[in-house]
């Protein structure tokens, strides 16, 4: 529903539906589910780039290694039968190219059929497919290669998604390329806190040039081999969105740094898939005119806000000094918990004009009530930007469940479904039931909104 086509009155009226649990809030057709990744939830990805890294001293919390992580390579199809007896009508996960191409430009027929079994579970059981093609790990071979630093990254990226496409594209309902870029990019090359651990402005922004035309070229290779097949495949990114806002409201410094590391952090690899300009700090500018106009929507992660003031004393992360705002609710990580931030994040992703998946969106706690709470102030939000014309079509909670949360390991709690790792029992939290009603009615439970 694109800005204009509908009038004030359905408008109006969806917005009184709001607090009603007559009524519908969310648009019939809408995309229920949650989302995964592969490392973090299968188990003995033994060959990637964070599988290596976890093995060395000090690197994840505890010492934990994401191991047999929830087992869901052999699990997967109850793990699914038990989110479509949930409600769930689509369910977003990744492929792990370390298991499609081991080695360097040979393709593994088993993790292929593997890959068929899982996808075609999902649609057998009726749910819709969202499909991401990196999320986060790398196979050994190319991080011993220099990874995503090195231009041929792209070309590597551009045959595996061709592969893929080709191998499973009829599975495929939306594909994501890649989860994330500014995250990956700034955790891995700018922070260091990931694999591998690099600590620099200018390898961060070179990384994420190559993401971003990795993106493009996976766009357009996904789109060719499919619509020659008769597919019209739907395909974009997941972008991790966070609010920033200034740490002191009054400094004209902090009001500056908030914009700008909004326009970095949010907008400039949105914006490259859409003019095709990158521009992105301290690396040269470029312009591919075939990156333009590669999304076919817009995928937005959303957790938390940060508070940001200027630094004279911090060249290293461009003058910016980030901090979480003090006496908030906050989750196990420390992350404060803002639901009007996601109403923020959609409404300004209106400018792009494309239909919109909340592609992530949860927390990292032990107390459900809190997880119940959580969801439903933050669906209120995003009922909330549908009314005002965002063309909301999904959302997939951050998790189906508990899983390897990379660096911090397995104590965050994000899932639904609690998982037992001594036994890899299932337990399904009053959080997921919760969503479960919301997802029968497609309205909040006016008595949770009070
Ligand atoms: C990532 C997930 C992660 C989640 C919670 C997102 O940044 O895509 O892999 O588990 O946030 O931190």
């Amino acid at each position: 529903m694109h800005e204009g086509l509908e009038g004030k009155g359905a408008r109006e009226e969806r917005r009184n539906a709001m607090g009603g649990d007559v009524r519908r809030v969310f648009p019939e057709g809408f995309l229920w589910g949650a989302a995964t990744s592969s490392h973090q939830v299968e188990g003995n990805n033994v060959n990637n780039d964070w599988w290596d890294w976890e093995q060395l001293p000090g690197k994840v919390a505890h010492g934990d290694k994401s191991g047999d992580a929830c087992d869901q390579y052999n699990r997967y199809r109850q793990d699914f039968e038990m989110a479509r007896d949930l409600g769930h009508n689509a369910h977003r996960l990744s492929l792990e190219w370390s298991r499609i191409e081991p080695e360097e430009g040979r393709f593994d027929r088993a993790a292929v059929e593997h890959c068929r079994d899982v996808l075609g579970t999902l649609k057998s059981l009726g749910m819709a497919t969202m499909v991401t093609l990196h999320h986060f790990t790398n196979p050994r071979w190319l991080a011993a290669k220099g990874g995503w630093l090195r231009p041929e990254v792209v070309g590597l990226f551009e045959r595996y998604s061709r592969h893929v496409a080709v191998e499973l594209g009829d599975l495929v309902d939306l594909w994501v390329t890649i989860n994330e870029p500014m995250v990956y990019a700034t955790q891995s090359f700018l922070f260091g806190v990931w694999p591998p651990e690099k600590k620099s402005v200018v390898l961060a922004f070179r990384v994420a040039k190559n993401l971003a035309k990795a993106h493009g070229r996976a766009y357009h290779a996904i789109h060719e081999l499919l619509e020659a097949r008769g597919m019209r495949p739907l395909v974009g990114i997941a972008k991790n969105m966070m609010v920033f806002d200034p740490k002191r409201p009054e400094s004209r410094w902090d009001r500056a740094v908030a914009s700008k590391i909004d326009r970095i952090f949010n907008k400039s690899f949105l914006d490259a898939l859409t003019t095709g300009v990158m521009a992105f700090p301290l690396v040269r500018r470029e312009t591919d005119p075939k990156l333009a106009g590669t999304q076919d929507f817009i995928g937005v992660n959303y957790y938390s806000r940060t508070l940001v003031g200027f630094n004279i004393r911090k060249p290293q992360t461009l003058f910016i000094d980030m901090a979480v705002k003090e006496d908030v609710e906050k989750n196990n990580l420390g992350w404060e918990i803002y639901p009007k931030g996601i109403y923020r994040i959609l409404m300004s992703v209106k400018e792009y004009g494309l239909p919109v998946y909340i592609t992530e969106n949860g927390i990292a706690t032990t107390d459900d009530k809190q997880r119940e709470r959580f969801l439903v102030s933050h669906l209120r939000e995003v009922a909330s930007a549908i009314a005002d014309g965002v063309d909301v079509r999904g959302y997939f909670h951050w998790s189906l469940v508990d899983n390897f949360e990379w660096k911090e390991g397995f104590t965050p709690r994000f899932g639904l479904v609690e998982v037992d790792y001594k036994t890899q029992a299932r337990i399904v939290r009053p959080s997921a039931r919760l969503y479960s009603e919301i997802i029968r009615t497609g309205s909040l439970p006016q008595e949770r909104l009070q």
